[in-house]
């Protein structure tokens, strides 16, 4: 290391970024920075009042909060450089990030950077949701919050809105600690959970209804009821507070106010194999590559890209050009947007993730320079993960596509 203040730069500690600074502490690079803006680390983990996190990764299932704390146990055992309070507010093109604490904004430099900062649930506003402007309309993110780190319970009798898995997660929240949803609803006509999982409201005596549509919030300072549409009736339920759950996006304000930018499908920076932007200096691992993924999953991606960097590092030659993977409607997103002329059997991400935006029954096809080379047809669900392997041929493609064929 030379003329820099680390080798890497972690932005972000919750599993994917901790995990990366341990695979570098493995493979011997010696300085790594972890910037956290918390006073913690753990990231999202740390508020989930239950398990079952890190079986995979430390051989045992933890609650949220205790996950959280061996990952900083682990961090400061194996030397990363844990700087909690550091929040970071801008992205240099040459490997320089801005930092803020409170001694003010200070510019760090390293040799490579890697950003690990998450996703959120997407708030009211973003939701357009009308009505009034009450408070004790939340995420399931500010509720755990709320409930982990200060005692507080907002709400006796919240309208649950969302079917993911998280949903599920704000359900047990509210259980488990004095509250019982009037309602989950669902405004797609199916729950985005898989069964059995979805079953669970039923199961605890909470009504369950799908495609619904959020007519009204109603109240003067808090939420005294909701006004829906299910099957052309409308229906005005009391309730005093509304749960928003899921509909997460990636934590991208830091591209988005960059030249590095986002991938318009994911939401997130456009990664190649190895977890690398176009901007060679720069990675990116975790739930900021696409929304979204378990503990374990961010864990596991992020020590595969630390590995990726600490090859990098020791390799030394220019990252090689890219070629952009193209998808089209019904097709959200893909991660790996991007495909470097590189070993595909030794890349941090070995599959092509991608997500359907909508139902949809048909063939789903990977062409490379114009020949099929794997394909899949049945009936594909929203928001679910869909894993296609990334063959050795990828990697010396000039065009690499995702195609179609809908079926009535
Ligand atoms: C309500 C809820 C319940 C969940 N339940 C489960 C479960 O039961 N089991 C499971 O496996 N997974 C669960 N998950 C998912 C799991 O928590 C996430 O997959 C995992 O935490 C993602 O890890 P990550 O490292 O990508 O991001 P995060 O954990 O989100 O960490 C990102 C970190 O980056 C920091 N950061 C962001 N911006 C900046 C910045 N500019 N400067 C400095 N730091 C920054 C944040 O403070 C945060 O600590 C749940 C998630 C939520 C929200």
């Amino acid at each position: 290391m030379s003329g820099t203040d680390a080798d890497v730069i972690i932005i972000g500690g919750g599993p994917s970024g901790v995990a990366a600074g341990l695979e570098l502490r493995r493979r011997g690079v010696e300085k790594i920075v972890l910037l956290e803006r918390e006073a913690q680390l753990g990231g999202a983990t740390r508020h989930c009042s239950h398990s079952p996190f890190g079986m995979r990764e430390f051989g045992r299932v933890y609650f949220g909060a205790s996950y959280g704390r061996r990952l900083e146990e682990e961090a400061q055992k194996h030397g990363v450089d844990v700087r909690t309070g550091h929040s970071v507010v801008g992205l240099g093109m040459d490997g320089s990030v801005e930092v803020a604490t409170h001694r003010g904004v200070e510019a760090m430099t390293a040799r490579r950077i890697m950003v690990t900062t998450g996703a959120r649930e997407q708030p009211r506003a973003a939701r357009l949701l009308p009505g009034d402007r009450p408070i004790g309309i939340l995420t399931t993110g500010t509720l755990q919050a709320y409930v982990a780190f200060h005692g507080l319970m907002p709400f006796r009798r919240p309208l649950i809105v969302g079917s993911e898995l998280v949903s599920l997660s704000a359900v047990l929240t509210c259980l488990t600690h004095g509250a019982r949803p009037v309602a989950v609803v669902e405004t797609r006509p199916h729950a985005l959970a898989r069964a059995p999982l979805s079953w669970f409201p039923g199961l605890v005596g909470i009504p369950f209804r799908k495609g619904v549509e959020i007519l009204d919030i109603l109240g003067s300072s808090r939420v005294e009821a909701v006004t829906l549409r299910c099957d052309a009736r409308s229906e005005t339920l009391a309730c005093d507070g509304v749960l928003l759950t899921g509909v997460f996006t990636p934590e991208s304000a830091l591209f988005l106010q960059s030249p590095l930018g986002v991938d318009a499908g994911s939401a997130g920076p456009a990664v190649d194999q190895d977890g690398r932007l176009a901007n060679p200096l720069y990675f990116a691992g975790g739930n900021v590559l696409r929304a979204v993924e378990t503990g374990g999953w961010a864990f596991r991606e992020g020590r595969a890209v630390g590995a990726a960097i600490a090859q990098d590092l020791e390799s030394g030659s220019p990252a090689a050009d890219h070629v952009s993977v193209s998808y089209e409607d019904p097709v959200k997103l893909v991660v790996p947007a991007l495909v470097r002329r590189r070993d595909i059997r030794s890349a941090a991400l070995r599959q092509f993730q991608l997500r359907f935006l909508r139902k949809a029954r048909g063939t789903l096809s990977l062409t490379i320079d114009g020949r099929t080379v794997w394909h899949g047809r049945g009936r594909w669900l929203p928001e679910r993960r869909i894993l296609v392997p990334i063959p050795d041929s990828a990697q010396d493609a000039r065009h690499i596509g995702f195609r179609f064929a809908e079926e009535p």
